[in-house]
């Protein structure tokens, strides 16, 4: 096994980028697979984002392709999004820093006339969206003849936002003799069939067990009745500004990331906090990320579509406001703390409905989420009406789904419901809830019996 970067031969002009980079060893990643791709290998490589799989393909990958030669593209890049697709663009530009070597970046949501221009300049290697790619390529744009590399990055995600046919497509326009390295966090089923259509007699590489979440991430759930709680919940974490100095706010939805972010830019200030998700412009979105990256704002708030990818070190904290319904999102989300080797701690709240997914992650991840209890000091407030029937409105679409018997409780309910709502007090109210939830929902009846959702006597302001 390599010890150094020096033991894998790679030249001069790359040793020299790594030193500046302030690599001085290969992660596990880097150990396993920089060797069976400088041999030439097709790489199935099990691995998520922070154990530094993208240095792991592009020293080799750089060092293959040495120096610039004609106008065409010689490595093709896959990535699912605009961000992804632009950190492994700043990687190879690191690692190509001595070399001659040009690279261009191609993905949608802006006009394709720059792009254009750039390819038109000639280039060794392109790192793009399946989708823009594709679409230069049809308007005669992009020569694939002389593609010697293919690589699919976070292949998981790709599958996750529907590029399988885009895809398969560009299978049918690289050249048959390439060699192909495919990454991906988790291997589901789409994925192993992308894998056996693009990937010859592969090597398998993988750092950690299936979705594993890194080993530096320490991670705590909190089982928080519903969206007032978790916002005070939130406010009293971030009182504590040492420890949480640098943090990601994940989100389930482009709305809720919208609240979220003017409720820390009340309470924090405006430049404080900023806020990614597909709806912000990509300059929005890249000005965002580089002032968070820079240090110059505390707090990130962002949806997973906006997320992937997204490097960032250092990072302190990641609260997922709201548990993914994507399970495999998880992983990625804790993934951008404790990264490389820094240890970071990833929060999770998680409401009555929500706990159906925390089950499905802990079976993703192979080990349960330790649950805290809500601190001294958090308000523990009344679930309104709506949000109520919300919760028991999904946990019925949750039963039905495992049992397509299950003729659901939530309408029997809505009377009892209505009656005694107004009238409940906070202790009251979590003990009710705690009585249907147990009806309801065996996923929620263990986080119930554990008492984290129960009227908090702690509860006083
Ligand atoms: P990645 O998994 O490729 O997104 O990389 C995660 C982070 O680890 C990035 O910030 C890299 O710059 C960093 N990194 C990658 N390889 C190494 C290494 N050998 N030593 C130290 N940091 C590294």
């Amino acid at each position: 096994m390599a010890q150094t970067f020096e033991d894998f031969k790679l030249n001069r002009q790359i040793l020299n980028a790594i030193d500046d980079a302030g690599y001085t060893q290969p992660t596990p990643i880097q150990e396993k697979a920089i060797g069976p791709i400088l041999s030439g290998q097709d790489i199935m490589g099990v691995a998520q984002t922070g154990t530094g799989k993208t240095a792991a393909y592009v020293l080799p990958m750089l060092m293959k392709l040495k120096y610039a030669q004609g106008v065409d593209p010689r490595a093709l890049i896959l990535a699912p999004t605009r961000e992804l697709a632009m950190q492994i663009e700043e990687n190879i530009k690191i690692f190509a820093k001595y070399t001659d070597l040009r690279t261009v970046v191609l993905y949608g949501g802006l006009g394709p006339k720059t792009q254009i221009a750039e390819l038109e300049k000639g280039c060794d290697i392109i790192v793009a969206s399946p989708g823009r790619f594709l679409d230069l390529y049809l308007a005669g744009n992009i020569n694939t003849k002389y593609l010697q590399f293919l690589v699919m990055d976070e292949a998981d995600k790709m599958m996750d936002m529907g590029f399988i046919g885009s895809i398969h497509r560009i299978l049918e326009v690289v050249p048959r003799k390439r060699q192909n390295l495919l990454f991906s966090a988790t291997m589901g089923d789409l994925v192993h069939k992308i894998a056996g259509d693009f990937l010859k007699f592969p090597t398998v590489i993988e750092v950690a067990p299936q979705a594993t979440p890194a080993q530096t991430v320490t991670q705590i759930l909190y089982n928080v009745p519903n969206l007032k709680t978790k916002l005070n919940l939130l406010q009293h974490l971030l009182k504590n500004d040492e420890e949480f100095h640098r943090l990601i706010i994940f989100c389930k939805t482009k709305n809720v990331a919208d609240n979220i972010f003017s409720y820390c830019e009340r309470r924090y200030g405006t430049s404080s906090v900023r806020v990614i998700h597909a709806n912000k412009g990509q300059n929005t979105r890249i000005n965002s990320i580089n002032a968070f990256k820079e240090g110059e704002v505390r707090i990130l708030v962002a949806t997973d579509v906006a997320a992937r990818g997204l490097d960032v070190t250092n990072v302190s904290h990641v609260i997922n406001f709201d548990v993914p319904i994507v399970i495999e999102d998880y992983v990625h989300r804790i993934g951008r703390t404790g990264r490389a080797y820094n240890t970071g701690t990833a929060i999770t709240f998680c409401n009555p409905a929500e706990t159906y997914f925390i089950k499905k992650i802990e079976k993703l991840i192979r080990q349960d989420i330790p649950i805290e209890e809500i601190p001294e000091g958090v308000f523990i407030e009344e679930t309104p009406y709506n949000e109520r029937q919300e919760i028991a409105k999904e946990i019925d679409i949750q039963k039905r789904k495992e049992n397509p018997e299950f003729k659901g409780a939530f309408h029997d309910k809505k009377a009892s419901n209505t009656k005694d709502t107004k009238k409940t007090k906070p202790g009251k109210q979590a003990k009710e809830s705690k009585e249907s939830f147990k009806e309801r929902t065996a996923a929620a009846k263990k986080a119930l019996s554990k008492g984290s959702f129960q009227g908090n006597k702690r509860g006083k302001r």
